[in-house]
């Protein structure tokens, strides 16, 4: 830190993202990124761009907005884009909460939620989830503030009924409640709240391409919500970055929005290796979360994740640990190609051997 840093911020304890190690050869199951590429269509929407380049980005994202308002079935002013969904859960903090205007969240969680409220001055309202990692609905009843919910949640891949958040935000009219569905898609019918935004004027409904679209290296999210709610968030983004989805990211998202077909067949695909993958852990004896999304959350009785993590790691599969006390003993294992998963296990069935000490 150097003397200019401002004090104000001085405990900041920034986020710590899964690592990009440039390793060649590497089965990169750490960051919950999709193995397939983008949508055939993504490459020549990008290259269409580029003789636009010159000019600013669209600050409306109209062509963006208007695929995902189709998608979603909802109009064009419900929708708001942004770099991200890391930047829209920022401005909806920024719009949101103040120092008398906590934010709640579950103890185990998406960890950007804590980071963001120490960046903003927010005060954080921790929200114990059950000892098997449900949501407590009932915790939440007549809270206030505002209420963030990854669902399904990370990195457990828990998913609550929506009938659950229904409930939170009938129980806290005077509040917003943010439904955080990065990895909705990989729930199946009926897991997302979106429809609950045509009836709750307090529901946001929080999305990104970076999952189930194979596009994280985009840097694009979008956040669904009654018109009232998006232009809070609008006049919080035009004090900020208003330029904040660029035009490359732009038109590569809405070509993998248009490309239906290609998203089912991915999310599919995804979701079918996760089975194979979950049976393939409990036969070595794990415990595996039942996952609404596109990682899975294990631990195995006698042996220590952290010495399974750095077993994996040696053979150049990387997975992801987090140091939370209710956790440390987990791992979270993104769901890749079958053949990704094959040397996963490989990688795994000798880590274990070593841990036998064979
Ligand atoms: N919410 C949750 C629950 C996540 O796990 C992630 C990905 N780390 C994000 C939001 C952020 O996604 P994005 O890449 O869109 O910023």
């Amino acid at each position: 830190m150097s003397r200019f840093f401002t004090p104000a911020l001085a405990a900041l304890e920034p986020y710590t993202p899964g690592e990009q190690p440039a390793v060649p050869d590497l089965v990169k199951l750490n960051a919950n990124e999709n193995p397939y590429p983008p949508a055939p269509g993504v490459a020549a929407a990008v290259a269409g761009t580029i003789a636009g380049l010159r000019l600013y980005s669209d600050l409306t994202e109209a062509r963006l907005t208007a695929a995902i308002a189709r998608r979603c079935g909802v109009p064009a002013d419900w929708v708001l884009c942004g770099n991200g969904s890391d930047e829209n859960l920022l401005l909806a903090i920024r719009a949101f909460c103040d120092a008398d205007t906590p934010l709640a969240f579950a103890d185990i969680t998406y960890s950007f939620y804590p980071v963001l409220c120490n960046l903003l001055g927010v005060p954080a309202r921790v929200v114990p989830l059950r000892g098997d990692f449900t949501l407590d609905e009932t915790a939440y009843y007549g809270l206030g503030g505002t209420i963030v919910i990854a669902n399904p949640n990370a990195p457990t891949g828990l998913l609550a009924p929506p009938a659950a958040i229904e409930r939170i935000a009938q129980q806290n009219p005077g509040s917003v409640v943010i439904v955080d569905e990065a990895y909705v898609d990989f729930a199946g019918p009926g897991a997302s709240c979106l429809p609950l935004v045509q009836k709750y004027e307090n529901l946001m409904v929080v999305r990104t391409f970076s999952k189930s679209r194979s596009l994280a290296g985009a840097r694009l999210g979008y956040c669904v919500a009654q018109p009232a709610l998006v232009a809070d968030m609008n006049r919080v983004k035009f004090s900020y970055s208003p330029y904040n989805v660029n035009s490359m990211s732009e038109a590569a998202g809405a070509a993998a929005m248009e490309d239906e077909a290609y998203f089912q067949k991915t999310v599919a695909a995804v979701c079918q290796t996760r089975a194979d993958t979950a049976a393939g852990l409990r036969a070595r004896g794990f415990t595996v979360l039942d996952s609404a999304t596109n990682f899975l959350f294990a631990t195995h009785p006698r042996r220590p994740a952290a010495a399974l993590l750095e077993g994996l790691r040696r053979r150049r599969v990387l997975v992801r640990r987090f140091t939370a006390p209710r956790i440390q003993n987990w791992l979270r294992i993104t769901i890749g190609t079958p053949a990704q998963m094959q040397r996963f296990f490989a990688a795994l069935d000798e880590a274990l051997g070593e841990e036998d000490g064979n």
